[in-house]
């Protein structure tokens, strides 16, 4: 079971769950040339997308979703009824091409099994997923608060995906409007570095075997930082041996 990152970050999110040529899309923020220069980068062309899986409705998640499905007509999107209905507003592409569900309640997908569980960060009804394949992948980009309900779900994961925003003093000295920093450090805005790792302290467990870092802050962030925090958080559990990557928002990576 593949996970790769074809962009993470506030410029444009979209990542692929992938196994036997099988592949789920979550989230569609990337234009339709570089998703698919991307894309090759990576998979070959006989990738079969059973479905895209929308974490919530901000435009770096979802601006690329109607050139997406120009080209994929026939790939249905997951999403709840808020952020359907959202999304629908702001993109408007088809209310037909949802498969509204309820979070909470599991579906499946192609091959896949999939849990969406609610987080909390200021969109319309945001949701983080655990995806069942081969392996069992946690995903969670967008989350401002490091609640209990998402880490039993990463407790059970071996692959994960897990927001590393900003590094607190970059934030706080980087100039930007006091409101936005608010929006940023508030309960329903983007982890810390600090606020992941202690994500991860809490709740990693011996199934983990990789995790990427992902939405990492291009102002108030930088990769060394997160590593350093991530790293630590996984050497405290006694998990050295666990695999850590930088999601980045210019270049494909691989999990
Ligand atoms: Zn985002
Ligand atoms: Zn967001």
């Amino acid at each position: 079971m593949n996970v790769v990152s074809l962009a993470s970050g506030s410029k444009g999110n979209a990542y692929i769950v992938e196994q036997d040529a099988d592949a789920l899309l979550v989230d569609c923020g990337l234009g339709p040339r570089i998703f698919k220069a991307r894309m090759s980068e990576f998979f070959s062309a006989d990738i079969r997308f059973h479905g895209v899986l929308l974490t919530h409705n901000h435009s770096d998640h979802i601006s690329g979703l109607k050139a997406f499905l120009k080209s994929n007509p026939d790939v249905p999107v997951y999403a709840n009824e808020m952020t359907a209905d959202a999304v629908v507003y702001e993109t408007g592409v088809s209310p037909d091409v949802f498969v509204r569900f309820e979070n909470g309640q599991d579906f499946d997908v192609g091959p896949f099994y999939v849990e969406p569980f609610s987080v909390p960060h200021d969109a319309s009804d945001p949701v983080g997923y655990l995806i069942k394949g081969k392996k069992t992948y946690f995903h969670a980009t967008d989350i401002g608060t490091p609640i209990e309900s998402a880490g039993k779900k990463f407790a059970s994961a071996s692959l994960a995906t897990i927001e590393f925003n900003h590094d607190s003093q970059m934030l706080h000295t980087s100039g930007r409007l006091p409101s936005l920093i608010r929006r940023i450090v508030g309960p329903r805005g983007h982890l810390s570095n600090d606020e992941a790792a202690e994500f991860i302290t809490k709740w990693a467990s011996p199934s983990i075997e990789k995790v990427a870092l992902a939405h990492l802050s291009q102002d108030c962030n930088v990769a060394h930082l997160a590593l350093e925090a991530a790293s630590s958080a996984l050497t405290s559990k006694g998990l050295n041996g666990v695999a850590v990557e930088v999601f980045c928002q210019d270049k494909v990576v691989a999990l």
